[in-house]
């Protein structure tokens, strides 16, 4: 075995995930959570989670209970955190606003940041010329860099719009030390945007709230995906702004398809809920997840949280792509069954896909249409596993007038859209039902034939229990999972 080797930073390590509620709780979002969780673990620390919502538009109280949910079906806990609280809260930036106000006239006062006053036509006008002339960097001309700070807040305090950058050195490298990788990055600074650290809304952007939020809260290890590794020479920038200690620097590698392209929803399921709800262990999951960036040290792959923990040290992380391999997750899910003896695998299935309040959503629609008790299995059974025979029921997918491309349009257009409607994107019955007749005035379908087209991808039938009653218990990831599904089939269908 190998020694045990003392991390780098300040021991104990308060580390954080600080997801954006911005949509389904994120497969990758856990896999960040695992490498924080067992370092906080390992070393005696204290895990912090903070929401990330300064995105106004697209953040939503929904999603933020979700990743909450999510995260704890997982197993984990933090010791700080909007619905826990803690000594550094509040953990919603939204609630910090204030805290970021103080912090960026400290910069501007400094003379690390300035007013930007360019309108947003300059500023597309001048995207436009750097494309045109194929400019090595696309960004920000240093426009509003020479006004002074007087004239900026002269400026600001008549009410003139405006953002607030990051005054980025014109010359030199900004670098830092990546601890995973073992590594130095450095970027040229005129690669660097002199980034926008306040918006015109008034909203600190990432790069401000983040650094600020990790500075105050005391984070000594930041240990996030590699997709922030461009981010990071702005955030050390800041850091030194502001005269403060940098924390350590870990990227990890992002979830890969097989096929190593970034992971995404339309070659796997990404939402967490999906592998909840299709019934995969949480503890399985998790061992999964961990195999991915993970190795005990032997050839061991099948290993608890608890296990992990012990053996935990940053050699054993690799920052290679982690290929979300779903037949291998599979795999280790039917065998974590199999070991289960039949008393534990039955309070498991009354706890998750025998949930009384779930098997009775579906008894109130099936008793109104069965007549004997042993109907009932036949009856629900459209509401369990992934996939459904489309088979007996593909001579019903012929809408009149509609091509089987425009059918096929039609369903994702319909998969599409629901994500970036804020109440069916919870898929309650009513949302669903609001949603979709507002889809047919859009689309120019027909609701009965959409309806049909949607309870046959749904269900595999063409009648079943009131479609948006029956989308809901189905649920988000099954019908999203099974819409595709459909599509698919159709593909290899001969022309209508
Ligand atoms: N809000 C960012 C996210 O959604 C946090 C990134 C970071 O950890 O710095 O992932």
């Amino acid at each position: 075995m190998r020694e045990s080797t003392t991390p780098p930073g300040r021991l104990p390590p308060r580390v954080r995930i600080a997801p954006s509620p911005t949509g389904d709780p994120h497969v990758g979002t856990a896999y960040i959570a695992l490498f924080n969780f067992v370092f906080a673990r390992k070393y005696g620390g204290r895990f912090v989670l903070r929401i990330e919502d300064t995105d106004q538009e697209r953040s939503t109280a929904s999603s933020e209970a979700a990743i909450l949910e999510a995260l704890r079906w997982l197993g984990f806990e933090w010791e700080e955190g909007p619905d826990v609280g803690g000594p550094h809260g509040p953990y919603r930036q939204s609630e910090r606003l204030g805290i970021y106000q103080a912090h960026v006239q400290r910069l501007l006062d400094g003379g690390h940041a300035y007013r930007c006053f360019c309108t947003r036509e300059r500023l597309d006008a001048l995207r436009r010329e750097q494309i045109e002339a194929k400019a090595s960097h696309l960004g920000y001309d240093g426009h509003c860099r020479a006004l002074s700070p007087d004239e900026g807040a002269r400026r600001a305090a008549d009410g003139e719009a405006h953002v607030v950058r990051l005054r980025v050195p014109s010359e030199g490298e900004t670098s830092f030390f990546d601890h995973l990788r073992q590594e130095t990055i450095g970027f040229q600074n005129e690669q660097i945007d002199d980034q926008v650290l306040v918006k015109s809304d008034g909203f600190p952007t990432y790069h401000l709230a983040n650094v600020v939020d990790d500075h105050l809260m005391g984070i000594t290890h930041v240990i996030r995906g590699e997709e922030w590794i461009t981010s990071t020479p702005k955030h050390v920038l800041l850091y030194r702004a502001f005269g403060w200690e940098e924390p350590c620097f870990f990227h990890l590698g992002l979830l890969r398809n097989t096929d190593r392209s970034k992971l995404s929803k339309r070659k796997n399921p990404v939402s967490i809920f999906h592998y909840r709800d299709l019934g995969y262990l949480p503890e399985t999951l998790l061992n999964f997840m961990a195999t991915l960036g993970f190795s005990m040290g032997d050839d061991r792959e099948r290993f608890t949280l608890d296990e992990m923990i012990t053996a935990f040290e940053w050699s054993k992380v690799s920052a290679g792509g982690p290929v979300f391999d779903a037949a291998k997750l599979d795999a280790f899910n039917g065998a974590d069954i199999r070991a289960m003896d039949v008393d534990t695998l039955h309070r498991r299935l009354l706890e998750t896909t025998l949930a009384p309040e779930r098997l009775r959503a579906l008894l109130f629609h099936a008793k109104e249409r069965i007549a004997r008790l042993d109907d009932v299995v036949p009856y629900i059974s459209f509401a369990f596993g992934a996939e459904v025979d489309y088979g007996p029921v593909l001579d019903k997918v012929k809408i009149k007038k509609r091509s089987r491309q425009d059918v096929i349009d039609v369903l994702e257009r319909f998969a599409e859209e629901i994500e970036r409607d804020p109440a069916a994107r919870t898929f309650e019955a009513a949302a669903l039902e609001a949603f979709s007749r507002g889809f047919c005035e859009r689309s120019g379908w027909k609701a009965k034939d959409l309806f049909t087209l949607l309870r046959i991808a749904v269900t595999g039938r063409t009648a079943a229990p009131p479609l948006f009653d029956t989308m809901a218990i189905c649920g988000k990831d099954r019908c999203r999972l099974r819409i595709r599904d459909l599509i698919g089939v159709l593909g290899g269908v001969a022309d209508w």
